[in-house]
């Protein structure tokens, strides 16, 4: 298996359970809660969003029936932006290194921390 590196230049600073917007695709202009993030490929998938056809196995074990599925696929962070919850529009996030050391987001846009 191809070794794993960790992903260099930006940090990816999108969280699961943020609600991001998205900029660019099939479903552009759509926002929902970010399910699941994914560091190496960078990338993210949306709640109802670039839903794929996932074409199943049947797996009895696993109690899994086979066919064809209705699932959201992964966009690429360049594609989706932060909504601000402060400020409600789609904003660049930026980290800042507080000055107890820890690092917080925040919106570029309204200056706002973002939680997490
Ligand atoms: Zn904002």
């Amino acid at each position: 298996m191809r070794q794993r590196r960790a992903p260099e230049k930006h940090p990816i600073l999108i969280r699961r359970g943020d609600t991001v917007k998205i900029m660019a695709g099939r479903d552009k202009g759509k926002s929902g809660r970010v399910l699941s993030v994914d560091p190496v490929k960078r990338r993210v998938t949306v709640e109802h969003a670039n839903i794929i056809k996932k074409h199943t196995k049947p797996n009895p074990s696993k109690n899994i029936r086979g066919g064809i599925l209705d699932k959201e696929g992964p966009i690429h962070l360049s594609n989706v932006m932060i909504v601000c919850p402060s400020c409600g529009k789609h904003a660049r996030i930026g980290a800042t290194i507080l000055s107890d050391g820890t690092k917080a987001r925040s919106c570029r846009r309204c200056h706002a921390a973002l939680e997490g």
